[in-house]
């Protein structure tokens, strides 16, 4: 597996390849790091049921599709037809089908709706929903309504 998530310090990225225990990930590059809970599950399948960083349970699937990959392959099939284009046609529905199989065969990956972790390459629960938007304001709602004392004192 393969775990994504940012240092609320400065932003930069942090991969882990296994759940992460409770305590602080370090951040590579300031000084700081991210808090876990440590407290992730799997289920008999190993798919997650809740998020290791923030102890949430509410989490959201979306297909893992590399936008970098994508833009290559159109590009590629540009390319192709203008060469090729006598064989215009054939090349454009060629370069559809592909990038059909490629949408297919790329998994899921599942995104916590609380600190917005993302978790690739390991199953992914059934009972998993694609992104809610009344779920996601439940949470900014949270989120913002605990940064508001904050900005009083
Ligand atoms: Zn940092
Ligand atoms: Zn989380």
């Amino acid at each position: 597996m393969e775990l994504n998530t940012f240092c609320p310090e400065c932003e930069n990225g942090i991969f882990l390849h296994e759940m992460p225990k409770a305590g602080l990930i370090p951040c590579t590059r300031c000084s700081k790091g991210r808090e876990a809970s440590g407290n992730g599950e799997l289920d008999a399948k190993g798919a997650l049921v809740r998020c290791g960083i923030c102890g949430c349970t509410d989490l959201y699937r979306q297909k893992d599709f590399n936008t970098k990959l994508g833009l290559w392959v159109v590009v590629l099939i540009v390319g192709l037809a203008l060469v090729f284009n006598q064989y215009l046609i054939p090349i454009l529905i060629g370069g559809a089908i592909v990038d059909l199989i490629l949408y297919f065969a790329l998994g899921d990956i599942v995104i916590c709706y609380q600190c917005r972790g993302i978790y690739r390459g390991m199953p992914v629960a059934e009972k998993i929903e694609g992104f809610d938007l009344k779920t996601h304001d439940k949470y900014e709602f949270k989120t913002k309504k605990t940064e508001e004392p904050k900005e009083l004192l």
